[in-house]
């Protein structure tokens, strides 16, 4: 998901529909925005795409006032449907409170039965929902004291940007696993998932908010708590792999950049000979303009996607992800034809977008396909807001690489290794006692507890 927010600025709420279209790649299934005039709340939630129902001005209208924040929504706990929309909206006993959320929880149905239990009524299927009850019940007398004793209680990934009668607070999970940076419009504060969503309206990028840290933001400026036990980062690595726009920069490191790196690990950890590089686009783009650049193999852009069709990843049914691989891309027969074709994507997940590619490579005429990975074999499910599916449906669980060549019809395949990507990234290499990043869907070393998951079969 995305969350943006923006405090003592007019039009904010104009301003959030920007800053959330350019953050639109982080979910686009629904989105939703609230703004505070100075004495009233007000909510928009919608399914569908920013542009869709954002740009209206009948919608922007109705939401009044210099402080709001938004949400672009990617369903990956809790389902579809209105009513799982962000950001929540309660009004509680010292007045509105708006939460928007990026992550997903690990210990949220255990948290939701004992609440309901004391009586707390649920509106939602969302983990999110949970956060609201938490910071509602609490004993604590203040605003702060209240959202920290409901933090506190959380397991899982949490980018969070609440805001209240008096204040916009942001606030990121202990071990950092999504991405939420601190900007500036003129003076007015800004949180927002990713720097692109600052470039798009001219602000000024201040830093990212840290691991572990509660952002408080009011009229006086900024304060900040550390309500967490200090534990060394865990950033999704697979933001840098995959999901996070290539324009956006994360502790330092260009997306961008990281991405070609890992295209010119990737030629050094499986070189082919071969006539021309392709890649799958968009998400294999840079990767593959780093392979070509390190193997000296010349690039082209074999393979033309429609860009008319969100995500097929994100399509919620089976059958529409299969159709939507054959909506979203086509060949380019007189660049293939008679070649030897280096296919570069980002990752491997059920394996049916590899499948079709690799097919309709062939059917332009390529001599030979060698199927390229950005990353290591998807081998484990997301549990902190990534939607990869269930451990029996990820190809590189049921398969060796060897099968997984044959599956998908390609003369040979390789992965990235764990290693090349930390490489990548400036590491010397994973800290296999600490590492420096959540790479679980690789690795199942997954870095925080998985209460909800304990004894289900999801984990096997
Ligand atoms: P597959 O067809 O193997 O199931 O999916 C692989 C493709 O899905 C890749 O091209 C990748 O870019 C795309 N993709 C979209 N969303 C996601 C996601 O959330 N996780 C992963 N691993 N891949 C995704
Ligand atoms: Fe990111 Fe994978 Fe960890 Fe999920 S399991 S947070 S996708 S690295
Ligand atoms: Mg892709």
């Amino acid at each position: 998901c995305g969350v943006f927010g923006i405090f003592g600025r007019k039009d904010a709420a104009a301003i959030v529909a920007l800053g959330l279209h350019a953050l639109q790649h982080r979910g686009q299934e629904a989105a939703g925005i609230v703004s505070f005039d100075g004495s009233q709340f007000f909510v928009e939630r919608h399914i569908g795409l920013i542009s869709d129902n954002f740009t209206k001005p009948a919608v922007i209208e109705r939401l009044h006032g210099s402080r709001a924040i938004g949400h672009t929504r990617y369903a990956t706990a809790g389902g579809s449907g209105l009513r799982n929309v962000q950001p929540f909206f309660a009004e509680l006993a010292d007045g509105g409170f708006a939460i928007a959320h990026n992550g997903n929880l690990t210990n949220a149905s255990t948290i939701q039965r004992t609440l309901q239990k004391q009586g707390s009524i649920f509106s939602s299927t969302s983990d999110t929902e949970t956060i609201l009850h938490l910071v509602a019940t609490s004993k604590e007398k203040d605003t702060n004291a209240r959202f920290i004793d409901g933090v506190r209680q959380l397991e899982g990934a949490f980018s969070l940007v609440a805001l209240t009668n008096k204040k916009m607070i942001g606030c990121r999970d202990p071990l950092g696993i999504r991405p939420l940076v601190l900007g500036d419009l003129d003076g007015s504060y800004i949180l927002a998932s990713e720097t692109c969503a600052l470039d798009i309206i001219g602000a000024r990028y201040v830093r990212d908010v840290k691991p572990g840290e509660m952002i408080v933001i009011t009229d006086h400026g900024t304060e900040s708590f550390f309500p967490f036990e200090p534990q060394s980062s865990r950033f999704c690595i697979f933001e840098y792999v995959y999901f996070a726009r290539p324009d956006s920069s994360v502790e330092g490191h260009n997306v961008y950049e990281v991405r070609k790196r890992i295209g010119a690990q990737l030629a050094l950890e499986h070189p082919v000979d071969a006539d021309i590089v392709i890649p799958v686009p968009d998400s294999g783009t840079p990767a593959a303009i780093g392979f070509a650049q390190a193997a000296g193999i010349p690039f082209e852009l074999g393979i033309i996607r429609n860009h008319y069709v969100g995500r097929t990843f994100i399509q919620p049914t089976d059958s529409i992800r299969h159709m939507g691989v054959k909506l979203k891309h086509n060949a380019n027969r007189r660049s293939i034809e008679g070649k030897r074709v280096v296919l570069v994507d980002d990752s491997i997940v059920r394996g049916t977008t590899s499948q079709k590619i690799v097919q309709m490579v062939r059917d332009a005429g390529a001599k030979e396909v060698h199927m390229r990975i950005a990353s290591p074999p998807t081998r484990a499910p997301c549990f902190y807001g990534v939607d990869t599916p269930s451990a029996s449906k990820l190809l590189a669980s049921r398969m060796t690489t060897e099968e997984m060549t044959d599956f998908i019809r390609a003369n040979s395949l390789g992965f990235l290794s764990i290693e090349g990507l930390y490489r990548a990234l400036d590491e010397a290499g994973r800290n296999n006692e600490a590492p420096q990043y959540c790479d679980a869907c690789f690795t199942k070393d997954y870095p925080t507890r998985l209460t909800d998951q304990e004894g289900s079969e999801n984990l096997r």
